[in-house]
């Protein structure tokens, strides 16, 4: 489904990614490691075509992504979350997932919905558990709901693949958990990449994980063999 090829990013002179290979099938859940610094953010950046490579090839699906505007790859079927939130909090659960789904429809959608729910709407809604919130403004909801929100909004856009970045970033055990089987549930049907740094979760949840360091792939494989790899402890867990 993704395919990395040869991959530099070169910012003033230095070299963000420098020469990343990566290949992430269809269906696949797979987490990106790495320590600060290492180029996670710059190569999610660079699928969803907000940063343009020096060198190198991804292809999705067949189709070359390096040149296309963000809005393209999106159409295309890439969604990603940012660090910052894009929840809009004065709105409902549900009108946030609304309009988020809006994007990728025709106004003729839009008035036939009027009428109620979408039933991509009330799909991601249940996906992400927040059924009980729906009329409830975005503004109440706790941090790891909010984070959740922002999942649905992604899948009701309709993408094929989901890039993360750090979903568990400050939430509570049980808000972790439950992201994992949200993460779980949605890699069923659809590819799913996620930056995350907490190591007991990839323990729980992870099966392939791709450690990045200084713009390069360290080591890849499956979670027990990554941890246990003498580089990866070196530059990443004895930090
Ligand atoms: P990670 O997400 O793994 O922490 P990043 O992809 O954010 O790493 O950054 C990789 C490297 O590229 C860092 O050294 C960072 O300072 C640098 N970098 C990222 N974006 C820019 C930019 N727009 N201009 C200059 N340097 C950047």
């Amino acid at each position: 489904m993704l395919e990395i090829r040869g991959l530099e990013v070169v910012f003033d002179g230095f070299r963000a990614i420098d020469g990343i290979d990566l290949t992430v099938d269809q269906g696949e859940l797979r987490f990106l490691i790495g320590p600060n610094g290492a180029g996670k953010t710059t190569l999610i950046d660079v699928i969803t075509g907000l940063t343009r490579p020096a060198a190198g090839s991804v292809r999705f699906g067949g189709t070359e992504l390096v040149g296309h505007k963000e809005h393209k790859i999106v159409r295309l079927g890439i969604g990603r979350t940012f660090q910052t939130s894009v929840v809009f909090e004065e709105l409902s659960v549900v009108e946030n997932l609304d309009l988020a789904a809006s994007f990728r429809r025709p106004l003729a959608a839009l008035l036939r919905q009027r009428r109620g729910v979408s039933d991509t709407v009330r799909a991601a809604l249940e996906t992400i558990g927040l059924t009980d919130l729906a009329e409830r403004p975005a503004g109440v909801l706790s941090h790891g709901q909010r984070q959740w929100l922002e999942i649905g909004m992604l899948i009701a856009q309709g993408p094929k693949l989901l890039l993360l970045d750090e979903p568990v970033a400050g939430m509570s055990k049980d808000e972790r958990e439950r992201t994992g089987e949200l993460l779980t549930e949605i890699a069923k049907d659809h590819t799913v990449i996620v930056i995350e740094h907490d190591m007991e979760f990839l323990r729980r949840y992870a099966s392939q994980v791709t450690v990045l360091h200084e713009g390069t792939v360290l080591v890849e494989g499956d979670v027990a063999a990554v941890q246990a790899d003498p580089r990866v402890q070196e530059v990443y867990l004895g930090r």
